[in-house]
């Protein structure tokens, strides 16, 4: 079959003809039929300090997708060829003490599709049936390509009550303006997203946000005092992994504020501890979706009129998969989606 894989141990992707992977008494096979690229892949692409360490060469990578279950294990029951499915891209170890408390993304000892274990950007991807998640009726195609990085953006989103409260969101990639939706959709009264990048607050402006804020141009002052704020933001959802960033948040938020971090930072950032402790932040670090009641939550509020379509700005076959990393790597898009089925 096809598949984009690592192949060298230097920037790139190739396209190459592997084996069709094989599935074990627990695991179902799936045709792919989209695939979302991530920040992750173009990681992986680049071949970063981060890639470098993580990566086995040679991987077949990539892990948003939608796809087709054409066959499962003696031992699955509940999922069947023909089922419309995506998967978990965290593969949990199931014995330590979190996954037998349930608290699967709590996992010690996480593996990653398409990242320690061949991945989704291939015409057939197997998976354990404990990773598949069987999307609703109606979805569509390229809006359940990415659900695993919708995942992020609803587990960040929803780490604390958003129902009338003022929200920050720093970084307007694809996961930022998915949580912008996200949070709209759950209640918020303001939702302020900034950027440095002016294609992505453009985009971020499709979504429904009080403000796409260019942080080079705008103070956190000017937008307060523009919308009435008197007091800071509630609830900041930390999206772009930027030391700046997340110092202006730590400097804006208001007493008792919460802060859910997904970005990751690519070195340590010294902040000032002073706004922590004595304006009472909580700060939670997030890491992937719930297991799966972060899952339950994406289908139903898609079900009920999410819509994230403005996001995803880029369709394309896999053959084409160069031009859609290069147009990543530039900055000017949203997600990018590849096609497996055409
Ligand atoms: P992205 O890199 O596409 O988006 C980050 C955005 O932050 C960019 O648009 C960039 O221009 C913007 N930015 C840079 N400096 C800024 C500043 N000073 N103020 C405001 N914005 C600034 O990433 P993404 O795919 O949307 O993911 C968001 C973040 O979440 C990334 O850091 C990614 O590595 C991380 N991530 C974490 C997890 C997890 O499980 N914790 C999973 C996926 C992604
Ligand atoms: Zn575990």
């Amino acid at each position: 079959m096809k598949a984009l894989v690592k192949q060298h141990a230097e920037p790139g992707l190739w396209l190459e003809d592997v084996p069709e992977p094989t599935i074990g008494i627990n695991d179902v096979l799936i045709r792919v039929l989209k695939t979302g690229i991530c920040g992750t892949d173009v990681h992986i692409y680049n071949w970063d300090r981060w890639a470098q360490k993580t990566i086995p060469v040679p991987m077949v990578v990539g892990h948003e997708f939608v796809g087709e279950i054409v066959e499962v294990g003696s031992n699955v029951n509940d999922f069947h060829a023909g089922d419309l499915v995506s998967g978990e891209g965290h593969v949990v170890c199931g014995r330590c003490r979190n996954c037998m408390a349930g608290r699967r993304h709590l996992c010690k000892d996480t593996k990653g599709v398409g990242v320690n274990r061949p991945g989704a950007f291939a015409e057939y991807l197997s998976l354990p049936m404990t990773n598949v998640w069987r999307h609703h009726a109606g979805v569509e195609l390229d809006v359940a390509a990415v659900f695993d990085p919708l995942g992020n953006a609803v587990h960040t989103a929803l780490s604390f009550p958003v129902l009338g409260e003022d929200v920050l969101i720093t970084g307007a990639g694809p996961i930022g303006i998915m949580a912008a939706a996200v949070v709209r959709h759950a209640g918020a009264r303001h939702v302020v997203i900034t950027d440095v990048n002016p294609h992505r607050l453009e985009i971020a402006e499709r979504v429904g946000v009080t403000r796409a804020v260019d942080v080079r141009s705008t103070t956190y002052a000017d937008i307060q005092r523009e919308l009435g704020m008197l007091e800071g933001f509630d609830v900041g959802l930390e999206m772009s992994g930027n030391p700046a960033a997340f110092r202006d948040m730590l400097a804006n938020m208001c007493h008792g504020g919460k802060i859910a971090m997904l970005g990751i930072p690519e070195d340590e950032i010294a902040i000032d501890w002073n706004e922590v402790v004595f304006n009472m932040l909580t700060i939670k670090g997030i890491y992937g979706r719930e297991m799966y009641e972060t899952w339950y939550k994406m289908s139903v509020m898609i079900d009920s009129g999410l819509d994230i379509g403005p996001v995803i700005t880029h369709r394309m076959p896999y053959s084409e998969f160069q031009a859609g990393f290069d147009i990543m790597r530039s900055g000017k898009s949203g997600k990018i989606i590849l096609d497996w089925a055409s």
